[in-house]
């Protein structure tokens, strides 16, 4: 077995660019944060104040992200020569809590980061910062009187753009003389993913071109006033030409718009969109099949080639800049058997002819036919605990007895019998992907990570110690509401062909489920745990949750909120603060 810290990291996906640069495993398998030099031990953060879990924010990631973003469009500036100027603006949507929104206005002043607002409290929350130099500030949204005089007073500190995106609101700013406005409009390509609703004629938001004409006809004032084109076609874009289709069509719509009399617009915003890697493989629905640097590259080409003049670009994105900084961390109280007990034991002629099958293909087969028995037994037997008794037995049998045969062919057979496996879906893999083990944590999928609910939105889970040992088994991770949605059993596995590795290591030690196939995608239904020890305080952490989870946090069994552990570096001083401790009272310990 070569398992260790070079498996580990891959297993668990601590290889893009934000987590080879942040996470570490160290010498004792415990997970740590690297921040100029520190090294934070995220378990005792937790533990020292025996909290049942915690969000963790590390606000140098957001910094980092910006830097990106910022460092990957001017590198695309120079590339194609583009003389237009990077106006990049937060939408507040994405993580409006005080301490997102603080850092990300003070770290800004040297890009000039504006924001983005789509309500009245949103835009409430950013006029209390005063800009020595006016920051952009692009609203979009249902208006009204009350949300407009506020901007008229903010004139002073924020260059603001309010999108018109119908007629009602076209009447409402003709009072408005001094606020400059954007056309927020349509965009007939549809984008891909989850969030792909927001794109397509019949999406919630944007002015139809019908519109439009009409709104010219009546208000002669609208394509003066216009500095900006607006698009967005929904959050996480993850398919290259699906953006290519959108930014081609956007620039079109500008160019038409400015030869018919929009002579004024100098700003476009293409919106959100930029996709993070929750996982990293591409060509997958959690990721993008482009990189940062290529989406810059995509504006920036497609604007030299096409576009009318040198408009500036607004860039949007918020989950990319959010999503890494906070890693939610919760305790494992109890763990449980799955579906079947660990002992099965009993021997009937079916579980021996799953011992008998000598390669995959009749494991296949026989499986199948294993299977088929069990669901005739469910229909015919009476409701009572003695034939509950057996039917958790020959289940259990059944179960280990494919599991374990499967194991010994791979070990024997190896590459030969993990192609045979993969090759059609069938129960031996799927149950060797199967979960043993639920473990329950002391934690609110719908109040910490509402999206896995919402969206089905996947997020990377790694415990925080005994990442020196291989995983023991798959678990389920089941949350402390009454609500059986409240569990998550998703992994993704993604490892190279190229990685050293015994076919030993492909297992979990003690219930022998299937981890990864080296240049495959697996899906895993459980995730590789450890069980925790008597007394043994055993953490997971989710990756990823800085984006959206926050707001959209509900309160499911009156679960809400959770210690917070600030993490920053200020002057060279690592700098830990506690908040919100009084919330772990209602978590059990
Ligand atoms: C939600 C939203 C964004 C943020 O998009 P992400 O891709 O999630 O960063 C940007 N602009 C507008 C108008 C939005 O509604």
């Amino acid at each position: 077995m070569v398992w260790g810290k070079g498996l580990a990291r891959r297993l668990y996906g601590l290889t893009g660019v934000v987590w080879s640069k942040y996470l570490d495993i160290d010498e004792r398998g415990r997970l740590i944060v690297k921040l100029k030099g520190y090294k934070i031990d995220i378990a005792k953060l937790v533990s020292d104040k025996q909290l049942p879990g915690a969000h963790i924010r590390i606000l140098p990631i957001i910094r980092y992200m910006m830097d990106q973003v910022y460092e990957a469009f001017m590198e695309a500036f120079r590339k194609f020569g583009y003389k237009g100027a990077f106006k990049p603006v937060y939408p507040l949507k994405s993580n409006s809590t005080p301490i997102v929104v603080d850092t990300i206005w003070r770290y800004g002043i040297k890009y000039s980061w504006g924001f983005n607002a789509g309500t009245y409290p949103e835009v409430k929350l950013i006029s209390k910062y005063i800009n020595e130099k006016p920051r952009l500030l692009v609203v979009d949204g249902i208006k009204d009187n009350k949300l407009l005089d506020l901007l008229s007073k903010m004139c002073d500190s924020w260059e603001i753009i309010v999108d018109i995106e119908s007629m009602r609101d076209a009447d409402l700013l003709s009072k408005y003389q001094d606020l400059n406005i954007g056309l927020r409009v349509k965009v007939t390509s549809k984008s891909s993913g989850l969030w792909s609703h927001s794109s397509g004629l019949d999406s919630k938001f944007g002015l139809l071109i019908n519109t439009l004409d009409e709104m010219v006809e009546k208000h002669p004032w609208v394509p003066n006033r216009t500095v900006l084109l607006h698009v967005h076609a929904g959050s996480q874009i993850t398919d290259k030409n699906r953006l290519e289709d959108i930014i081609r069509e956007t620039i079109i719509l500008y160019n038409n718009l400015v030869k018919t009399g929009f002579k004024n617009i100098r700003y476009i915003d293409f919106g959100g969109g930029l996709a993070y890697p929750y996982i990293e493989a591409s060509n997958h629905v959690f990721s993008a099949n482009y990189s940062l640097n290529e989406y810059a590259e995509i504006l920036v080409k497609e604007l030299v080639k096409s576009a009318e003049n040198t408009p500036d670009i607004v860039f949007e994105g918020g989950r990319y800049i959010v999503a890494p900084h906070r890693i939610t961390v919760t305790k494992i109280i109890d763990t449980r058997p799955y579906s079947t007990s660990d002992r099965g034991e009993t021997s009937y002629p079916i579980v021996e002819e799953i011992k008998n099958t000598e390669n995959i293909k009749e494991l296949v087969y026989v499986s199948r036919k294993a299977r088929e028995v069990i669901t005739r037994l469910m229909l015919k037997f009476p409701i009572n605990i003695e034939s509950r008794r057996i039917l958790e037995k020959l289940l259990t049998s059944i179960n280990e007895a494919i599991t374990s045969k499967a194991y010994e062919i791979i070990h024997r057979d190896n590459d030969k019998a993990l192609e045979e496996l993969i090759k059609t879906p069938n129960y031996v893999l799927e149950e060797l992907v199967s979960p043993t083990r639920r473990f329950f944590a002391s934690f609110s999928l719908f109040s910490h990570l509402p999206d896995t609910i919402i969206a089905d939105q996947y997020f990377k889970i790694i415990p925080l110690q005994r990442l020196n040992e291989k995983p023991e088994v798959l678990g389920v991770i089941s949350d402390l509401t009454c609500d059986s949605m409240g569990e998550y059993s998703s992994f993704i596995t993604f490892l190279p062909n190229n990685i050293e590795y015994e076919t030993e290591d492909l297992f979990t030690s003690l219930d022998h489920k299937l981890m990864f196939i080296p240049g495959k995608t697996l899906r895993l239904k459980g995730v590789p745990l450890h069980i925790p020890r008597k007394n043994e305080d055993y953490y997971i952490a989710f990756l990823d949750t800085g984006a959206y989870q926050d707001m959209l946090s509900m309160n499911h069994n009156l679960l809400n909120g959770y210690p917070e552990i600030i993490i920053d570096i200020i002057n060279d001083n690592l700098k830990i603060i506690y908040e919100n401790l009084e919330s772990a009272e209602n978590y059990p310990l």
